[in-house]
């Protein structure tokens, strides 16, 4: 008989380690017994484990007092109390990184042969665990195996009838390679006796195998597990409805095509989203907690530049839907009524395609071609195109005779202006609107060479107008706006470029007048400060009284915003996401973007547009596939996480065009990343990323893992929770009943 002693602490896995190694040992004959001892112990508290194997029947069921071998699976655990009982000669297989020769002439275990096995790392390289919990005891299985003179074919089948895949088995079989000796003393090579031809081995776990009997608990045990996934913030917060963890998933197992496919489910812009979302899954990511959030935005923008995906189109339908608008709102609604087998005819008064992604967004922000290369995508599935096609009250009307429905998406028109004593386009056009001066930059129509220029808003235009206007040449370049930088709209990485580009913001300033200077002109401010909350929720600015200035400048650009322009809808139409506009008598008129919503964002619009499509599909089929946007309580935020289970890892840092190159240059300033590693740093909150720490902590082995599922035999489970406090990701929780 050959009795082995295992120390490990409570969550590591000894018992099951000591389980594989019996179940080996059975597969070639032995008659085995495998068990541990711990009562209330949790995560961390010393534990034993014991194994014995006889090729005769065995009947001792008491513990091991004086092991053969020993096995420890954490190498703070070594003392002279685990060396109890040890037979001379008796081998003791450590955990550690240390060579067997560093043990050489240690008095205390000069009597025993020392074995060693880094199993902490060769289990983090192959996925078990994190550097600070691995989980070794599969790789210690492997490499007491070879010690124990094991068939590995054994070894391979006893894994398999554990359920354990994967990296458990690469770990094993790297111990069983790594594994050392002290004076390098020969290996078992040969393995045992080999197995008796044709006589199948009944498995450990089908078999009576003389270990204790499992406990039925299904009477008495108070509560269940229940694995249930549930909302990553990511996900939650994304208004495109983009499944983020998902993707992030597939780029993490390196599948960029697949990634890019489950973009593609929800938005047809991944390229673009890729470069000038906001990035709202970031600002919730909860990795934020530990090293910094994951930078979704430029692995979006990776998946849409290099990966290739087919897009699913459903069968053809009869009916035909004009979208007017091609925006991201229209794009996105077009996109997903052709996926669902629509006749799409997309309509817009421009003489491209693409909104103000085109026309406002500078291409230092977002190239053309990566705008392209998206459209390109949209169109392929086979959407008419009619541009240069302005749609007023009356062509509106037609096309709700032409078509079975319309999707309206025309964004925002009206352009807010400021009364500064003189109209727009006098004083030779030295004051001018900053969706006009983008799009007059972005036809190269402008010349600001030498001017001093001041733009006034604190929104995504006003900074993008003062950032086109210094690589136009301007001599100097100033942003005034009437609150603080916490209340500005813009989003705030471009904010922080602008103020690396050279330019000034005067925060807390308001302009109130225009004069001529000779050549000059002066722009009058007063001196603000915050009030009181405004409807928009941000604290209102209040004039200081007294504290008009003035400013010289050449040239005003205004950037106060814009609002939807409805003369095109009939009168009286009040827009809403669940029911079209009526049109008297003719199809049903569907709003969609920031005409309905105004939230400002190409993501947003991406998702109202799609919305909207589908909430046209349902009228037309009957068929609800838009969902129900999920509840705060499902979202997985930083509380419910493990995060201590989490090795760190710094963000991989993205390419940025140097500061002195932006002078001159429209070049994109994001240059994005150079592969997906990235992806790595997702913590995939909420969802199950079958990382088995449930399955190795479970103290009673009632948790099996049958191919991407996890199965609980609760009748054998005595509902101790273990696996829901030890689940990183908050998947598991239990039940009580
Ligand atoms: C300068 C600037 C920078 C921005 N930067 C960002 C950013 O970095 N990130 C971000 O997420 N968002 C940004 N935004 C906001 C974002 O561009 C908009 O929220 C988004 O484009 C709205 O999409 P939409 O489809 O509703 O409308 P739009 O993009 O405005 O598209 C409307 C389309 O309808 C067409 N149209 C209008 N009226 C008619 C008509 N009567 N007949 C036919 N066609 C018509 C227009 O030609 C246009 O193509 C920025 C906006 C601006 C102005």
């Amino acid at each position: 008989m050959i009795e082995i002693r295992i120390h490990g602490r409570g969550g590591q896995g000894g018992v099951t380690l000591a389980k594989i190694l019996a179940a080996a040992e059975h597969r070639e004959g032995r008659s085995v017994q495998a068990f541990g001892v711990y009562a209330a112990e949790r995560s961390g508290a010393p534990v034993q484990a014991f194994l014995r194997c006889d090729d005769e029947p065995i009947h001792n069921p008491n513990q091991i007092y004086e092991p053969d071998h020993l096995v420890v699976l954490d190498p703070t655990l070594i003392s002279p109390v685990i060396l109890s009982g040890l037979k001379p000669g008796g081998w003791i297989l450590l955990n550690c990184e240390k060579p067997p020769a560093h043990y050489a002439g240690q008095e205390r275990v000069a009597a025993f042969r020392i074995a060693t096995v880094d199993a902490a790392s060769i289990a983090v390289k192959h996925g078990l665990g994190s550097r600070a919990v691995p989980i070794v005891n599969t790789a210690l299985a492997g490499a007491a195996a070879r010690l124990l003179g094991l068939n590995m074919d054994s070894v391979l089948a006893a894994f398999e009838e554990f359920g354990f895949h994967g990296g458990n088995v690469l770990a094993a079989r790297e111990a069983w390679e790594a594994v050392r000796t002290q004076q390098q003393e020969p290996l078992p090579g040969e393995p045992h006796p080999p197995l008796q031809p044709h006589r199948r081995q009944a498995g450990l776990i089908e078999g009576n195998t003389g270990a204790p009997p499992l406990i039925q608990t299904g009477q008495w045990a108070n509560q269940q597990p229940i694995r249930e996934n549930a909302t990553p913030p990511c996900n939650f917060i994304c208004p495109a409805g983009n499944d983020v963890q998902g993707f992030l998933a597939a780029l993490n197992g390196g599948d960029v095509d697949r990634a890019l496919g489950i973009l593609l489910e929800t938005s047809p812009l991944p390229s673009v989203c890729g470069r000038v979302c906001p990035g709202f899954c970031m600002q919730q990511c909860n990795r934020a907690q530990l090293e910094g959030p994951v930078n979704v935005r430029a692995l979006e923008r990776y998946a849409g530049d290099h990966g290739a995906a087919r897009v699913a189109v459903a069968a053809p339908r009869s009916e035909r839907v004009a979208v007017v608008g091609a925006g991201p709102a229209g794009l996105s609604g077009a996109y997903h009524l052709a996926r669902l087998g629509y006749r799409v005819t997309l309509i817009d008064a421009a003489t491209e395609l693409g909104g103000l992604m085109r026309t406002g967004i500078p291409v230092y922000r977002l190239p053309r071609q990566a705008l392209d290369l998206d459209i390109k995508r949209i169109l392929e599935l086979g959407i008419e195109t009619r541009l240069d096609r302005r749609i007023d009250h009356q062509r509106l009307k037609a096309l709700t005779r032409e078509f079975d429905a319309v999707l309206a998406a025309t964004g925002l028109q009206r352009l807010t202006s400021l009364d500064l004593g003189t109209d727009l386009g006098s004083g030779e056009g030295r004051v001018v609107q900053g969706i006009e001066f983008l799009d007059q930059a972005r036809r190269n129509d402008i010349q600001v060479s030498g001017e001093d220029v001041i733009v006034v808003g604190g929104g995504n235009t006003a900074v993008d107008a003062a950032r086109s206007a210094h690589r136009l040449g301007a001599a100097s370049v100033r942003i005034v706006y009437r609150r603080t930088r916490q209340e500005m709209p813009a989003i705030p990485e471009e904010v922080d470029d602008a103020f690396d580009e050279g330019i000034a913001i005067d925060f807390l300033c308001s302009p109130v007048r225009i004069s001529r200077d000779g050549d000059k002109r002066l722009l009058t401010c007063e001196r603000m400060e915050l009030g009181e909350q405004d409807d928009s929720g941000r604290r209102r600015p209040m004039v200081v009284p007294n504290s008009a200035f003035e400013l010289p400048c050449d040239r005003v650009i205004l950037a106060v915003g814009q609002a939807a322009d409805l003369s095109l809808l009939p009168a009286g139409a009040t827009l809403s996401r669940t029911q079209p506009v009526d049109s008297s008598g003719g199809a049903p008129v569907y709003p969609a973007g920031d005409l309905l919503t105004n939230e400002g964002t190409v993501t947003a619009a991406i998702g109202c547009g799609r919305d909207m499509a589908l909430r046209l599909h349902e009228r037309f089929s009957g068929e609800k596939l838009y969902r129900e946007p999920p509840t705060e309580d499902s979202v997985v935020r930083a509380d419910r996480m493990r995060l201590q289970h989490f090795e760190a890892h710094v963000p991989h840092p993205e390419e940025v065009l140097a500061i002195a190159a932006r002078e001159a240059s429209f070049s994109e300033v994001r240059r994005g990343l150079d592969g997906i590693e990235e992806a790595r740093r997702c913590l995939s909150c909420g969802v199950c990323n079958l990382c088995d720490r449930c399955v190795t902590y479970c103290p009673d082995g009632v948790l099996k893992r049958e191919g991407s599922d996890l199965v609980f035999d609760y009748d054998y489970c005595k509902g101790c929770g273990v696996c829901a406090s030890e689940c990183s990701r908050a998947v598991i929780y239990m039940k009580a009943g």
